[in-house]
């Protein structure tokens, strides 16, 4: 454990989806506004060893960190509102606590001994957390689930004991809760939150800071009553008020003296907070100039939490194009030849994000056709880059039955397919992988180098000629296919540094047309926006005022 390290362990009660990630990721940008350098690191509940495998539909969008983990979506946030480098210790669920005392176990390292959630699966857990701990001034661990589920009880327990190890004045417990405004009643509701704390004492955690979420700000005696009941001092709980953008939860919190609180309670001396640049940041992000409509045509549609990063990234092009980014989710399945005009008309910009499976494909394919024959700027996302190298194979090429193996692994001309080896530049070895492999783990994952060819939107979004782009995905662009399909007019703007695989695809005559391997909306920032993101939101907005 690095000397001094600071922990703060924030946990939910009430409800889950009251905001705890970003609840985190605030307080670790408001320590790090005050010159401290933190890291983020989530534990989750669940017996999946990684998000990886998991729908959407149930669990939102899969991040994936520089080093190829495939993580909860919550680490989003946290790398979107701090500085802090994440990668696979930073996200740890029950199944990969389980997993390594399994293998341990079965290596003999436990010498005979009956392996126990107490000690062996906390003191796990408790490792997990010192894995994160060496660089940062102050560890945020946010558990995930809410207090009184089952499976999080090893996680609490293993926090529980954390405060003896490092010892009491290294560490704070956050507890988010709900304070509910009850209209018939025309009072707020505190009983709640007082359960969901005498749950978390009962197993032997006291919270230090409460926040509250509710809709307005509390008034002192509501504080104090929650206080009393909850054993905490009044100037301990704090108002975690809805926003209307997330950017501001920050703002919010330095505004009732949370970040003081928390320096004075882990004995931690730090400078007055520095927000001009991200209080500036959300200024502009409230108050744009401009408008564009953006049409993601994807199939996930009905869950925004699917696509929240890609979200986030196009917020982020609105705010370096001071443009309000309106979303118009199109569910590719119902796209059609015949209502395919109609339906994208009213945007901008068209943009076919990553995604698996063949349901709603052929959707997918028609919206890259329309962008590409109505000059509409369109911005494919891995799965959307396959789309436009399909549809550029069958309507330019004339290769009709053109497709990628993952849709129809028997069509004649696999523009898209799965390769077997290749010479990895994330794990330096030589990879493989066939129709068999496992599901999880199998993909090309995490940050990969790429290198960019001058003259092209690419080389003039990024201004530099190698870049570092997060991958994951299984299948790929089929080099087979290259000439044929430069000679139609598709340019290659980016490979790998071996030129083996491409990464970039555009189209000349056109206002921007660019489909990417690799998923650039993992490392947009608020403060930083995407090159790529940044040039799609000019270019659909050169085509909303025209
Ligand atoms: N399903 C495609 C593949 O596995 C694309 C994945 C993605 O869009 N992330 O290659």
């Amino acid at each position: 454990m690095a000397k001094n390290t600071k922990y703060i362990f924030v946990t939910g009660g009430v409800l889950s989806s009251l905001g705890k990630g970003l609840a985190s990721a605030a307080i670790g940008m408001l320590l790090e506004s005050r010159g401290l350098t933190v890291t983020i690191q989530k534990l989750d509940p669940y017996i999946n060893v990684d998000p990886g495998t998991m729908n959407p539909f149930q669990h939102g969008e899969v991040f994936v960190t520089d080093d190829g983990a495939e993580t909860d979506l919550d680490l989003g946030h946290y790398e979107r509102f701090t500085h802090a480098k994440l990668g696979k210790n930073n996200n740890f669920t029950t199944g990969k606590i389980y997993d390594q005392v399994i293998t341990k176990e079965r290596k003999g390292e436990y010498l005979g001994g009956t392996v126990q959630v107490i000690p062996h699966i906390t003191d796990e857990i408790k490792q997990s957390i010192r894995l994160v701990s060496d660089d940062a001034d102050v560890v945020i661990v946010e558990i995930g689930g809410t207090i009184g589920d089952i499976e999080s009880l090893p996680f609490l327990e293993a926090i529980r004991q954390f405060k003896a190890d490092a010892g009491a004045s290294n560490v704070i417990y956050i507890h988010l809760t709900l304070v509910p405004y009850i209209k018939t009643a025309c009072e707020v509701k505190t009983k709640p939150t007082q359960h969901s704390v005498k749950e978390l004492r009962s197993i032997g955690i006291q919270p230090d800071i409460l926040l509250c979420r509710t809709e307005s700000y509390l008034s002192q005696e509501i504080k104090s009553k929650i206080a009393l009941f909850c054993n905490v001092g009044a100037d301990d709980v704090f108002t975690a008020k809805d926003v209307d953008c997330i950017y501001e939860v920050p703002l919010v919190y330095n505004k009732e003296g949370l970040g003081d609180n928390i320096l004075k309670k882990l004995n931690i001396w730090a400078r007055a907070p520095r927000l001009d640049e991200w209080k500036e940041m959300v200024e502009k992000l409230k108050n744009p100039r401009f408008s564009v409509n953006i049409a993601i045509v994807g199939k996930y549609v009905d869950l925004t939490e699917s696509y929240k990063s890609l979200n986030e990234a196009l917020t982020h092009g609105g705010i370096s194009n001071d443009a309000r980014v309106n979303l118009q989710y199109v569910d590719s399945t119902t796209l059609t030849q015949e209502n395919v005009v109609q339906t994208l008309s009213k945007s901008d910009g068209v943009l076919v994000p990553g995604g698996f499976g063949s349901r709603g494909i052929e959707g997918k394919i028609i919206a890259a056709k329309y962008a590409r024959e109505n000059k509409v700027p369109y911005f494919g996302i891995c799965l959307g880059m396959h789309m436009a190298v399909i549809e550029i194979a069958r309507n330019l090429l004339n290769l009709e039955d053109a497709h990628g193996q993952e849709f129809d692994p028997y069509t004649p001309y696999p523009v898209i397919y799965l390769m077997k080896e290749w010479y990895d530049e994330q794990t330096h070895k030589i990879e493989k992988r066939d129709e068999d492999s496992d599901k999880g783990g199998t993909m090309r994952l995490g940050a990969y180098p790429c290198k960019l060819v001058p003259d092209t939107f690419a080389m003039a979004a990024y201004k530099q000629d190698e870049i570092s782009e997060r991958h994951r995905h299984r299948f790929e662009f089929n080099n087979e296919y290259i000439d044929q399909l430069v000679k139609a007019g598709l340019v290659i703007s980016g490979t790998s540094p071996d030129h083996e695989l491409v990464e970039i695809v555009e189209l000349k005559d056109h206002p921007w047309y660019l489909g990417c391997q690799f998923h650039p909306e993992f490392k947009s920032k608020p403060g930083n926006p995407h090159p790529l993101f940044r040039e799609f939101i000019k270019a659909s907005l050169k085509n909303a005022k025209k």
